[in-house]
């Protein structure tokens, strides 16, 4: 981890994720790839709701406008004050998914604003990923009211237009943040400590998917901070792999 990471995460107040004793080439030591990975889960979809969805568009001023005028979800569209498409580089190799518009999301239209953002923005940071270069979108395009969960039947017709952004952004990997996003991006119920430090993939193109822990939960839980380290190392590694697989 170099000094611009150092600094940008004592700025927030943000524990480095190395013990504070460790040596200064342990910190700054380049990730080991050695291990195996672990086993592959296989995600799904799923199981379609009774709604039916528009067929997948090709471009994302298409699907941004589908997106905005949506009204699948009669609480979601009447409480909303703007859908929340996404944000970030549409080329990028690397897709963040969270679970839904907080109500600074929700106000500003851009996923991870305010104080989870910011630390969204500097566990990116300190795997050499400026938020700019990625994008990050969440499970629901709309805030649910009172910021409840989302009910399965709004993940369900809201799932499309995840999996068309997907479709049209190809990333090399996926960091799922949060329960909400983990469990519904791979269908289960098993719980998100039992979902870490696994290689799960998603969708028809078994784009691989890692998990950690929300940025919001993080602050209510700073002692976790540091397993959520070992996550975006995992991921760092993940993606490395993939591309090196990809320019061979
Ligand atoms: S949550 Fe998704 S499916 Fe529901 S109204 Fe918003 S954009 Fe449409």
């Amino acid at each position: 981890m170099g000094p611009l990471r150092h600094a940008y995460l004592d700025a927030l107040g943000i524990d480095r994720w190395v013990p504070r004793n460790a040596p200064a080439e342990v910190a700054s030591a380049p990730l080991v790839e050695s291990a195996p990975l672990p086993a592959v889960n296989r995600a799904v979809i799923p199981p379609a709701a009774p709604f039916v969805p528009l067929p997948p568009v090709s471009d994302w001023g298409a699907l941004r406008e589908r997106v905005a005028g949506c009204t699948a979800c009669a609480e979601l569209c009447r409480t909303r004050t703007q859908t929340v498409f996404g944000v970030g580089n549409t080329r990028a190799e690397w897709l963040v998914i969270g679970e839904a518009p907080g109500a600074e999301e929700d106000r500003q239209g851009e996923p991870f604003v305010g104080r989870a953002g910011q630390l969204l923005n500097a566990m990116l940071l300190a795997i050499g990923l400026p938020r700019e270069t990625v994008f990050i979108a969440n499970i629901l395009k709309c805030r649910p009211p009172g910021n409840r969960d989302p009910k399965p039947e709004e993940v369900s017709r809201c799932l499309p237009y995840l999996s068309n952004q997907i479709a049209l952004l190809r990333p090399k990997i996926i960091l799922a943040v949060g329960r909400i996003a983990a469990q519904n991006l791979l269908a289960t119920d098993v719980p998100l400590a039992r979902l870490r430090g696994k290689l799960h993939t998603f969708g028809e193109a078994n784009t691989p998917l890692v998990i950690t822990y929300h940025p919001a939960y993080l602050l209510r839980s700073p002692a976790d901070k540091r397993k959520a380290w070992e996550d975006l190392k995992f991921a760092r590694a993940t993606h490395a792999r993939v591309a090196a697989a990809g320019s061979a």
